[in-house]
Formats: C-alpha cells, structure tokens, sequence
C-alpha cells in the first residue's frame, strides 16, 4: 500500500513545517514561495510522518487520501 497525497497548493503558503516533519516527500524549492511534492504516492513507511505533516499544516493544504 502506498500513501496517496494530495496539496493544495492554492492554499499553500510555504510555512514549511511540511518540509520540517517529510522531507522526503516536500520540499521548498529555493526559487519557490510554495512546496513541492516530491512523490505522489510515497510508500507506507512513511505515511505517519506524512500524517503528521497534514496536522502541522496551518493552512490546512495538505489532504491524506487513503
Ligand atoms: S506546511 Fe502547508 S503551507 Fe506550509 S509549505 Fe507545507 S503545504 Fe505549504
């Protein structure tokens, strides 16, 4: 099973705690104001530290979908 992430990146506004909590799956490029997401689909492994990156968004982008 892998985990399916999805950002709103409307919603993003580059606080970065997502980066902080899954750097493997976001990332701030240095030109950009807003996160990139690296994978997609990342692998179960790391679906706790992408949950907690969903909890620690304060704008509320980031959306777990199974
Ligand atoms: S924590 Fe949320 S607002 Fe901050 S960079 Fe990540 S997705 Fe964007």
């Amino acid at each position: 099973m892998a985990v399916k992430v999805v950002v709103d990146l409307d919603k993003c506004l580059g606080y970065a705690n997502c980066v902080a909590d899954a750097p493997e799956v976001f990332e701030i490029p240095e030109e950009a104001l807003i996160v990139r997401l690296l994978q997609e689909n990342p692998g179960e492994e790391l679906r706790s530290a992408v949950e907690a990156a969903a909890l620690d968004c304060p704008a509320r982008a980031i959306t777990i979908l199974d």
